[in-house]
């Protein structure tokens, strides 16, 4: 049997020097705003980090965790619940349909669905194998790039419009439709990405009122998103210090 994860007590000094700062950029984000802390949430992002990692930060009292890989999600996940722990797991990342019946197995929420076939691969693995609907938050395209995923606002399309998208989630038995979240595109201003986010999640609420959050903001722009609305921040490299590689 593998060894339990454990947390090195050195480490979790280095990640509390991160969250401490991290936590003063967020509340400094919230005053200038005219918000409170409470408003916004701090899902911190442990790609690439390893399941003591999150314990650790389950010991300072961060439950929220982002991942972007089923394969290395799935598998913290599990280390992580033997160690007895169980934090909120956000899914944050580009999901293949056939990925859909492993996510939600350990999943809270996804924060990437783009389109009606995975919103509906996502319903149907729900169904079969969790007792509650899965949080679901629409991925916002904002630049209309399709390669880079995300559902086109403003769009007719019956497959990736997000308001087909949207109503897809929306009459889904075993999912529940929680808001937006959006990645500023390359080469833009993040003024600009999240400007146009709050454009479009203000109209979406029109149509539905109860779907709230706004997952927007990273380590390099959390203040911004704060600004024009974010109730999510996706915290990795501020918090656990910069990854191998870029992904
Ligand atoms: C990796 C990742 C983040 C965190 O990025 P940092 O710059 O390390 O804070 C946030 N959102 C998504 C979708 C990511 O893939």
């Amino acid at each position: 049997m593998d060894s339990p994860v454990t947390v090195d007590p050195g480490r979790s000094a280095e990640i509390a020097a991160g969250l401490a700062h991290v936590r003063s950029r967020i509340s400094a984000a919230c005053a200038a705003a005219g918000r409170t802390d409470s408003e916004v949430t701090m899902i911190a992002v442990t790609k690439t980090y390893p399941a003591g990692d999150v314990l650790a930060l389950a010991g300072l009292g961060v439950l929220d965790v982002g991942e972007n890989r089923d394969q290395e999600a799935s598998a913290k996940a599990a280390e992580v619940a033997e160690a007895g722990l169980t934090p909120r797991w956000h899914f944050i990342g580009q999901l293949q349909r056939n990925k859909a019946r492993s996510v939600v197995r350990y999943a809270d929420a996804v924060h990437s669905v783009d389109s009606v076939r995975l919103a509906r691969a996502l319903d149907a693995a729900s169904a079969a194998h969790r007792d509650r609907p899965l949080e679901v938050l629409l991925q916002v395209s904002l630049d209309s790039d399709a390669a880079r995923g995300g559902a086109l606002p403003d769009s007719p399309d019956p497959g990736v419009g997000l308001g087909a998208v949207a109503e897809t989630v929306a009459g889904a038995q075993a999912l529940r439709l929680a808001g937006l979240m959006a990645v500023a595109p390359l080469g833009w201003e993040p003024e600009r990405a999240f400007a146009r986010l709050a454009e479009v999640a203000a109209g979406f609420r029109t149509v539905h009122p109860g779907a709230v959050a706004l997952s927007a903001g990273m380590s390099g722009d959390l203040e911004i998103a704060i600004r024009y609305g974010a109730t999510h921040v996706r915290v990795g490299s501020a918090l656990l210090g910069m990854r191998p590689t870029l992904r």
